[in-house]
């Protein structure tokens, strides 16, 4: 299921990470993957608005200036089915809830996320669909036209959905913040597993494909923590009980913590030293 509202607005200028922040106070926890680097990944990063952001690359933005001795090993990058591979439509700007752009005056606005993607993720989110239809294909296309059709946004809410038969689809592009979890977006990684989660279960190609996306993803954008929709957004039953049990081994394989405490205020996470940003 998914949420359309963003209570905070970002910051538009940073002068140190929301994770220098993080790591500075030493609130992040047993994330590991500290001083790797990936320069090419950071280019890729800065030509974002002008070319689209690498899914392929397997190595990680750099935190630091300065490499660790021992670098983990990158994880395996999973197979996912490109937007144009599934026949996704463009995103509709002019969709009545999307709100337009980001701006100032429009904070609810599609936001492309302007600091390096490893500083604006935290969390990845865990989603169902509530509902599948014959295929998974088919079901990945409903949900798009049911976010543009009937929420009226202008793209599908999540980021990853994941097939019954195992297969990844992409969701949003990742460098846009999502619109899947209410008042939690920024910074939220959008995860749904295709299914009602209350009435079946996932099957296991299903499970070992999530599992393969959130190592990958964990590493790829440094993430913390892990958290089901239902945990931020209390009135939901999302992900359903049968794919929320399934939470401890998510988070065990992708060394994420469980639960709402990454998630990083937009507000808060404003590092800027001038006195202007909190006075919103
Ligand atoms: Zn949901």
């Amino acid at each position: 299921m998914f949420d359309r509202t963003v209570k905070h607005h970002p910051s538009k200028k940073h002068q140190f990470s929301r994770r220098q922040i993080l790591f500075g106070l030493g609130a992040v926890g047993s994330v590991a993957t500290l001083g790797l680097c990936g320069s090419a990944s950071a280019a890729a990063y800065l030509l974002g608005r002008e070319v689209k952001f690498s899914r392929e690359s397997q190595t990680p933005i750099a935190k630091t200036a300065t490499p660790t001795a021992s670098p983990e090993p990158a994880p395996p990058h999973p197979q996912i089915v490109s937007r144009a591979e599934w026949g996704a439509l463009v995103p509709d700007h002019e969709a009545i809830n999307e709100f337009g752009f980001y701006s100032e005056d429009n904070p609810e606005g599609w936001f492309i996320y302007e600091n390096e993607l490893q500083d604006a993720y935290q969390t990845a989110i865990i989603h169902h669909a509530a509902f599948y239809e014959e295929t998974d294909l088919r079901t990945v296309k409903a949900i798009q036209d049911l976010h543009r059709i009937d929420r009226g946004w202008a793209d599908v809410a999540y980021h990853f959905m994941v097939g019954r038969t195992g297969v990844i689809y992409e969701g949003r592009d990742w460098t846009v913040r999502g619109t899947h979890v209410a008042s939690y977006n920024t910074g939220s990684l959008g995860v749904c597993l295709l299914g009602n989660f209350m009435n079946q279960h996932p099957t296991d190609a299903q499970i070992a494909s999530t599992r393969r996306l959130l190592i990958w993803v964990a590493y790829r954008l440094q993430l913390s923590h892990i958290a089901a929709h239902r945990t931020f957004n209390a009135l939901t039953q999302c992900p359903g009980d049968n794919l929320f049990s399934r939470l401890p081994e998510f988070a065990a394989a992708a060394n994420l913590q469980i639960g709402t405490a990454g998630y990083i205020p937009p507000d808060e996470a404003l590092d800027c030293t001038c006195c202007t940003c909190n006075s919103d």
